[in-house]
């Protein structure tokens, strides 16, 4: 027995099985008996359903010569060669730090549904795809369920209201970004759309009561992205278009902010940082559809900095998790809630400035929402 366990603890030391199978948290502590995986205990609770199998932890429980024998005989390395042969590039793989719906299911798509184990024509691709979402109400708080239609062939997003013929909004692939925040909307497949409309950022917010709908849309939205991206950019390699398919906010919270004399009030706004797109937009209320104004983060070439405390000059003031963004043409003063919160906010914000302008920064939408980035 005792050896058994050594075994056991000897397999999980190997490099393959040192993060967890499916969204990479690091010393997985479970195991999928059924397929032979090293997990972690998030990812062993999806993987506990009849339909996928039998999960066992390591330290907890006991085991036997031939469950050791068969996991040496499977594995992590093994499991994904099998079962993520063809993803594709367009196909969000959850992190550990990603909400439950999208590891859930991965999880469903790899082992229970087996959609990656051949490249028989992906789901996603479909080029069109329509459904009932829950969405948000522009100016209220209420969910009305709303007719949605994915065009690929129109490169479009558009949404009904009843049977009209005539959609309530029009999405352009091009500027649309998708990121789950279950937290925010309040709703474990919680969905916020944002796009550019009339020049300026427009958030939506949906969500479906089934999982593997909610993710397929998301995923049905990514392959069109991916497709506009590579037309797009066709001199840019792959890897480098695909954290731009859709992009999770690097960071996003509530700061104050003082107006352009800084003499003004500190007012509360939630804000949302997109690195990828350079851009930390603030709003009113978190789940508001237009942001109230924005600040375009070009690079320290440019001459943009991001400064903590107090700028020169400014005297007699109490609050100390003070952030100071400077612009070519002005300078932003924020205060977090706390410390720890300004030092996230900090680091968040060096690094998209450290980062150098590219030739997609210019891409039509960005260069489009910088120069209407106004404040109201
Ligand atoms: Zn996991």
């Amino acid at each position: 027995m005792a050896n058994t366990r050594k075994q056991l603890l000897d397999l999980l030391k190997l490099p393959e099985n040192s993060e967890c199978a499916d969204c990479g948290e690091p010393d997985p502590e479970w195991v999928s008996c059924t397929l032979g995986v090293f997990i972690c205990l998030q990812c062993s609770g999806i993987h506990r359903s009849p339909s996928i199998g039998k999960v066992k932890s390591v330290q907890l429980d006991n085991w036997e010569d031939d469950t050791v024998q068969f996991l040496k005989e499977h594995g992590n390395k093994k499991a994904k060669e099998k079962y993520e042969a063809f993803v594709p590039p367009f196909y969000y793989r959850p992190r550990a730090r990603d909400c439950m719906v999208l590891k859930e299911q991965w999880i469903k798509a790899k082992y229970e549904r087996e959609e990656f184990t051949s490249d028989e024509e992906s789901p996603y691709t479909t080029g069109h795809k329509e459904g009932n979402l829950w969405k948000k109400g522009r100016d209220r708080k209420q969910f009305l369920e709303r007719r949605f239609v994915f065009s690929g062939r129109e490169k479009v997003l558009k949404y009904y209201i009843n049977n009209h013929a005539d959609p309530k909004g029009t999405i352009p692939i091009q500027s649309l970004n998708a990121t789950f925040q279950a937290e925010k909307i309040g709703h474990a497949h919680g969905l916020e759309i944002t796009y550019i409309k009339d020049e300026q950022t427009r958030n939506l917010f949906v969500y479906h009561d089934e999982g593997q709908e909610i993710v397929t849309w998301f995923n049905v939205l990514r392959a069109a992205r991916f497709t506009y991206l590579k037309g797009a950019f066709p001199a840019v390699p792959e890897e480098e278009l695909i954290p731009r398919i859709t992009r999770n906010y690097s960071k996003a919270g509530y700061m104050e902010k003082t107006g352009p004399r800084q003499r003004e009030a500190f007012r509360k706004r939630w804000f949302n940082l997109d690195s990828e797109e350079r851009k930390l937009l603030y709003y009113k209320k978190p789940l508001d559809a237009f942001p109230q104004g924005g600040i375009f983060l070009g690079s320290k070439e440019q001459g943009y900095r991001v400064l903590e405390g107090l700028p020169e000059g400014t005297k007699g003031n109490k609050r100390d998790a003070v952030i100071i963004i400077k612009t070519p043409d002005r300078e932003f003063k924020l205060t977090c809630e706390n410390t720890t919160d300004q030092k996230e906010w900090l680091k968040a914000l060096t690094q998209v400035i450290s980062r150098p302008t590219t030739a997609q920064d210019m891409d039509g939408n960005s260069t489009t929402s910088r120069l209407t980035l106004c404040e109201c």
